[in-house]
């Protein structure tokens, strides 16, 4: 037996599943979970001595690649001078100008992880219109709070329960499922619930279905849709943001969103989450509004020093994004052909950075072509990879993240063993 699978056996005497988040335990995909011992750029290296190149990157945070000297300086520096006041610091300042700057928002409060910003983002929508209803997309995921586990996306569809136990019925109720890249779905809910919907909530590229990117005009027709209706447009860019563009979805497509959620590269790989717009709504939080929200740890000044540093890297050098968009591209290409020539039928989505493959005949556009493709195949595809070094997102619901640490040869390697694994398909 491995290291590994010693540990994944005593990890489930102690924890469900084996588990602190779903979709690591792998089940999915037929195999054990790999235990990580440690990153190097865009490597990884389990704790039998396994090297592989890392396409999950943390699921998204770690866009600069593991162990970045910078954010690992930053981070170091700011344990010694503390781990926690639960006061002011002058981090959170420079945090929050930069955030603000790169997203064209007005201002910020730091969380702690993308479900806490979501969870806040809406309280305020509701608070804001004094409307209770809320409008996702079948497939999106929103972190696991209550009103959000509603046909939702991620581990939630990798399980195969897009519903989950133990959320009451009424508040279910509230939550609207529209169709992604369908805002004829979102205008039906609308007018079926005049003066009720607070916010319309989207991943602007879902990501938590396989990547799905946004059809030209759909961001711009749900922008048009609630300042028709009066409701709120909250763009969750836990994935997207300072990912598709320093400034995120917002900037790369143009669509402005009334409040944007953060999470991941946020943190620079620390727990952090973020929810920003405009003063005038941002003022109706707490201290100064109506609005309840607060956190113990909330704007820690390690997790600040870990995200500001990663941020500031990513604001002061733009060519990240163009060799990111490089690289995706190769990679989208160069599987394509891959599949095409071992005559697998197969999409490649992307947008920018973030990829994923799906065994499907035909275009996958939403939720219902996404959960129609061959699931068994994709766990034979993620199980070649990992045996040929490559680890990447073991459920087709999830996306592969590059980095600005993945290297050419990287790609050149990924192809090389998805050539030998395509042909076991
Ligand atoms: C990951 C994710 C979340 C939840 O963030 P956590 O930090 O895991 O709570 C919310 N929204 C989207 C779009 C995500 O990808």
């Amino acid at each position: 037996m491995t290291r590994s699978e010693t540990l994944f056996q005593a990890a489930q005497l102690v924890m469900p599943g084996g588990v602190n988040s779903p979709v690591r335990a792998c089940r999915a995909v037929g195999t054990y979970p790999r235990f990580l011992s440690e990153g190097r750029g865009s490597h990884v290296i389990d704790v039998d001595g396994n090297e592989y190149i890392d396409l999950i990157c943390s699921w998204g945070p770690l866009i600069l690649g593991h162990c970045h000297q910078a954010v690992e300086e930053a981070v170091l520096e700011a344990v010694r001078h503390g781990l926690s006041f639960g006061a002011p610091t002058e981090i959170e300042v420079k945090m929050a100008e930069l955030v603000t700057k790169m997203t064209g928002t007005e201002m910020v409060r730091m969380v702690n992880s993308g479900t806490e910003a979501v969870m806040s983002a809406l309280r305020l929508a509701r608070g804001a219109t004094g409307r209770s209803k809320i409008i996702k997309f079948a497939g999106c995921y929103h972190g696991h709070s209550d009103s959000m586990l509603v046909k939702a996306g991620s581990g939630a569809l990798t399980g195969g329960a897009p519903d989950s136990a133990g959320v009451p019925a009424e508040m279910a109720a509230d939550t609207l499922t529209a169709k992604y890249n369908d805002a004829a779905s979102v205008r039906s809910l609308l007018e079926a619930n005049p003066g009720q919907v607070a916010a319309v909530i989207v991943e602007p590229v879902a990501a938590n279905m396989g990547v799905v990117p946004p059809q030209p005009g759909f961001l711009e027709a749900l922008r048009g849709l609630c300042d028709a209706y009066g409701a709120l447009l909250i763009f969750d860019e836990v994935i997207t943001g300072f990912r598709l563009s320093a400034g995120g979805a917002q900037r790369h497509y143009g669509v402005h969103a009334d409040l944007v959620t953060y999470g991941k590269i946020i943190g620079g790989g620390m727990p952090v989450g973020a929810y920003a717009g405009s003063r005038k709504l941002m003022e109706q939080v707490s201290p100064l509004g109506a609005v309840y929200q607060a956190g113990t740890l909330s704007g820690n000044p390690v997790a600040m020093a870990a995200g500001l540093a990663q941020l500031e890297i990513l604001e002061n050098n733009p060519d990240i994004y163009t060799a990111l968009e490089r690289k995706g591209k190769r990679l989208q290409e160069g599987l394509q052909e891959i599949f095409r020539k071992a005559k697998v039928p197969a999409q490649v989505n992307r947008a920018g950075s973030i990829l994923t493959v799906f065994f499907s005949k035909t275009p996958v556009t939403g939720y219902d072509q996404a959960r129609a493709c061959d699931l068994e195949r994709f766990a034979k595809w993620y199980r070649g990879l990992l045996e040929h070094g490559i680890y990447a997102a073991p459920s087709q619901f999830e996306a592969m993240f590059l980095s600005a640490a993945h290297q050419e040869e990287d790609i050149d390697a990924i192809l090389v063993a998805a050539e030998e694994v395509a042909k076991t398909l």
